[in-house]
C-alpha cells in the first residue's frame, strides 16, 4: 500500500542516545545508534521503498521521563523538540512531530506542550510512561491528581497523547529478577504500559475530560485481548467495579483510546483488535528504528483484511486524528 502514515517512529539527540543502549545485543549498537540519529537519509529511503508517505517522529525512551531534575528534564525536552521542529521544517510533507514533555513538573509540561502545538506546529505528544521526579527511585504515574491541569490542557489543545513504554525501575521489578530476557519488548514494556493505561481509565480522568485521546502502541499492549475479562470478572457477584470512574473499561477504551501496530506485526492479533474496538481506532506504525520498516510494511500490505480497512488503518485514521494536511 502506498501513502501509509506511521506514528511510533523514534529518533534520538546526543543527550538521549544512550538511553537506547542495552535493549538490543551490543553488536547491534552501531546500526541502532546510526538509525536513531538519522532522519533524512536511510529512514527516508526506507519510507520511499515501503510506501510510507509520512512519519510522525518522537524522541527515544525513556529519555526525558528518566531525568529526575525537573529543570534539566525541561531543558532536554525543549532541546529535542527544537531539533525535531527544525528537521520537520526541512520536509513537512514527509515528517511531522510529537512532543517530548517534562512530566516531572506538570506546569512545565503544560507550557512545553502548548509551545510545541501552537508555536512549532506539533501534532501531539509522546510520553514514555511514568516519570522519575526529583529522586531516581521514584515512579510518578499520570493518573495522579497533580496531572489534572495537564490533562485539561491536552483536552483544550485537542491533540492526541501517545503513552509509550519504558521498563519498570529495578526496585519495582522483582517479578523479572533472574529473567532479564522478559524486560523490554518481550513482556515488561507491555505490562508496564497496560497497567498505566488502566490506571488512567479507572481514575475517572475520562469522565472529567471525555475528549482526551490516548494512543497505545504494540496493538494496545495486550489490553484488547483482555478487555472482556477486565470488565466481567466474577460477574455472578453483580458487584459494581471498585474504582472511581463511572463507566466500564471497555467504554473508555473504545471512546478515548487508539492503538497502533508498532512492533506487533501479527494478523491474528490485528483481527482481535478489530473485533474489540473497530478499524477506526487502529493505526499503522512500525516502531523504527527498533523494528524494521520492511517487516512492518511487508506484513501490513499483505495482511488478510479488506482493502477498505487497510486504507483506514494505514492512512485515513491518522489524517483524521491528527488533522494532517496531505496532498
Ligand atoms: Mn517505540
Amino acid at each position: 500500500m502506498q501513502g501509509k502514515i506511521a506514528l511510533e517512529e523514534h529518533f534520538a539527540v546526543p543527550d538521549t542516545l544512550n538511553d537506547s543502549a542495552g535493549f538490543l545485543p551490543a553488536d547491534c549498537w552501531t546500526e541502532l545508534s546510526a538509525r536513531l540519529l538519522d532522519i533524512h537519509e536511510k529512514r527516508l529511503h526506507l519510507m520511499d521503498r515501503h510506501g510510507i508517505e509520512m512519519m510522525l517522529l518522537s524522541l527515544n525512551a525513556p529519555a526525558v521521563q528518566a531525568i529526575p531534575d525537573p529543570a534539566r528534564a525541561n531543558e532536554i525536552a525543549r532541546r529535542a523538540n527544537d531539533f525535531l521542529a527544525e528537521q520537520v521544517g526541512k520536509r513537512p510533507s514527509r515528517f511531522q512531530a510529537l512532543a517530548a514533555l517534562p512530566m516531572q513538573d506538570p506546569d512545565l509540561a503544560i507550557d512545553e506542550l502548548e509551545r510545541c502545538v501552537t508555536k512549532l506546529g506539533f501534532k501531539g505528544a509522546l510520553v514514555n510512561g511514568f516519570s522519575q521526579v526529583r529522586e531516581a527511585n521514584t515512579a510518578v504515574y499520570l493518573d495522579l491528581p497533580q496531572y489534572l491541569p495537564f490533562w485539561a490542557a491536552v483536552e483544550r489543545l485537542g491533540v492526541p497523547f501517545y503513552l509509550h513504554p519504558r521498563n519498570p525501575l529495578p526496585s519495582m521489578a522483582q517479578i523479572y529478577e533472574g529473567h532479564p530476557w522478559l524486560l523490554g519488548p518481550t513482556w515488561a514494556f507491555g505490562q508496564e504500559t497496560a497497567v498505566h493505561a488502566l490506571r488512567l481509565m479507572c481514575s475517572g480522568l475520562f469522565d472529567k475530560h471525555p475528549r482526551i485521546q490516548i494512543i497505545l502502541g504494540h496493538m494496545g499492549e495486550g489490553i484488547p485481548y483482555s478487555l472482556w475479562r477486565i470488565d466481567n470478572r466474577n460477574a455472578w457477584t453483580k458487584a459494581p467495579p471498585r474504582y472511581p470512574a463511572k463507566k466500564r473499561i471497555a467504554e473508555y477504551f473504545s471512546q478515548n483510546f487508539y492503538i497502533t501496530t508498532s512492533g506487533n506485526f501479527r494478523t491474528q492479533t490485528l483481527i482481535d483488535a478489530i473485533l474489540e474496538i473497530g478499524v477506526d481506532r487502529i493505526l499503522f506504525s512500525t516502531d523504527w528504528p527498533f523494528e524494521n520498516i520492511d517487516h512492518a510494511a511487508d506484513w501490513f500490505d499483505a495482511a488478510s483484511i479488506s482493502e477498505n480497512d487497510r486504507l483506514r488503518i494505514g492512512r485515513e485514521n491518522a489524517i483524521r486524528l491528527f488533522s494532517l494536511k496531505l496532498g
